[in-house]
């Protein structure tokens, strides 16, 4: 028994402390038993989010608040829960206590599910000037820069200025990027040309530039195939085995043209972001190295699951995909094992289940791959709105997102097109 620390009772239980709450984490504390641990999970922010329809809230799709959750809302009730919205700021392994930015708090059992952040690969001049889409916070900038462009260029006689307020460019060719210029591509064809009637909305170009030959490249031939074709039809250029060099907030400079583009969205690469202090195996991509239990190389009592993790098994030799479906199984999973540990029953291996991969273009238009065939176009669209209905964390949530979707469809409209400036806020660059 020790002193109490950021107000949490000492128990004669082993105490969990889960570090993220977000896909990992969440399904993770939503499992434990408590009546075998106390648990302690810490967020830098009060809710969850769900990344996956972040691009419809930078699009004007969606309101934050209908695609992040109240954490404490989530875990009401819950019996020897504690929740605190902190930073942790580094691993002290030597005194199992945790340095967060509200005070130290010790564990028995530490989970980390610190999930991944962008990955600039080292241009600083990109990190500095282009917009990533991680956060909530983050998708809001983008948004109010989308809109703010706008603003300007309706104000602005100079026509090389308005061009490169009107051309976004898109790096990444990956769900996330697609979908953002699918969304964008909608803007331009069905909302913008109503906002701003006195701008030639035509001249506003969306590019996508990818690295690879294709896009989607964890996705079929066929989807990849289909996805362009998709794109290119909506009027968005594809720019593919391209790499983007450099970037000063006005000209992107990449292997095979530039750009006079105002705003540069960073959806190209991830990378884990584990906690400072821990001595641990750190293999490709910034991700911690775990056994088959998410248990960290040649460590007792701490674990890492989620984007962060990269579990050592021969399901996956080069680690699972940074999938949200991976993070929640992963909870899931060693919630079950550290129950059957404080039961001293044999904890069992992670194995995915890979139920598919899904992404949407824009109305209509979607492709799904699932493990024995895939399908694109209306039926694919559809699966997909279903599919992240039902992930949502709850009703409401689903409830609202139905309703903006309904009303978009059937209005050609989106609701939310306000420019909401943030603390971070990057849109007011000139
Ligand atoms: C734009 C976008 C679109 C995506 N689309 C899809 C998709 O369609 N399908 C799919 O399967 N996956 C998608 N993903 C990936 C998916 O969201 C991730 O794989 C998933 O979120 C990983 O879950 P996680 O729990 O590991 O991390 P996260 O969900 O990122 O959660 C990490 C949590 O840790 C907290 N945290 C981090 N560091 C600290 C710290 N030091 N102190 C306190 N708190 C901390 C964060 O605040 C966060 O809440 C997408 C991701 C993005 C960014």
């Amino acid at each position: 028994m020790g002193a109490e620390q950021l107000n949490i009772p000492t128990l004669d239980l082993p105490r969990v402390v889960i570090i993220g709450g977000g896909f990992a984490g969440l399904k993770l504390a939503k499992g434990i038993d408590s009546s075998l641990y106390q648990t302690v999970l810490i967020d830098r922010n009060n809710y969850h989010t769900f990344q996956p329809l972040m691009y419809q809230v930078a699009s004007s799709g969606l309101e934050p608040d209908s695609i992040a959750y109240p954490l404490r809302k989530v875990f009401k009730g819950k019996k020897r829960f504690h929740f605190r919205m902190a930073d942790v700021i580094q691993v002290d392994e030597s005194s199992k206590t945790l340095q967060t930015s509200i005070g130290p708090i010790k564990y028995d059992i530490l989970v980390i599910a610190t999930g991944a952040d962008s990955n600039f690969f080292g241009m600083e001049n990109v990190k500095k000037y282009s917009m990533p889409m991680k956060n909530l916070v983050e998708s809001l900038n983008l948004r109010s820069r989308i809109l703010t462009n706008f603003e300007k260029a309706l104000n602005t006689t100079d026509l090389s200025e308005q061009e490169a307020l009107m051309s976004f460019v898109i790096v990444g060719g990956g769900p996330t990027g697609v979908e953002l210029a699918g969304a964008l591509a909608e803007l331009k064809k069905q909302i913008l040309p109503k906002d701003y009637p006195d701008l030639d909305i035509r001249k506003m170009q969306i590019h996508i530039v990818e690295a690879s030959d294709r896009l989607l490249a964890n996705m079929s031939e066929t989807a990849s195939v289909k996805t362009e074709k998709f794109l290119k039809k909506m009027d968005v250029n594809v720019w593919l085995g391209t790499q983007v060099k450099d970037y000063d907030g006005k000209q992107v400079i990449t292997s095979k043209h530039v750009f006079n583009s105002k705003t540069l969205v960073w959806a190209a690469g991830v990378q884990g972001v584990p906690p400072a202090g821990l001595n641990a195996t750190i293999v490709r991509g910034n991700r911690i190295l775990t056994d088959e239990f998410n248990k960290v190389v040649e460590k007792e009592n701490v674990f890492a699951i989620g984007d962060v993790a990269q579990i050592k098994s021969d399901q996956a030799p080069n680690g699972h995909p940074m999938l949200a479906s991976v993070a929640g199984q992963q909870g899931s999973k060693l919630a079950k094992n550290l129950n059957a540990l404080a039961k001293n029953i044999t904890m069992q291996p992670f194995s995915y289940a890979d139920k598919g991969t899904m992404a949407t273009i824009g109305r209509n238009l979607a492709v799904v791959d699932l493990p024995f065939f895939s399908f694109s176009g209306l039926f694919a669209w559809l699966t997909w709105m279903f599919v992240h209905l039902m992930l949502l964390v709850d009703y409401r949530s689903r409830l609202v997102v139905f309703v903006n979707w309904a009303w978009s469809y059937l209005n050609y409209d989106k609701g939310t097109r306000l420019i909401v400036r943030t603390s971070e806020d990057k849109s007011s660059i000139d």
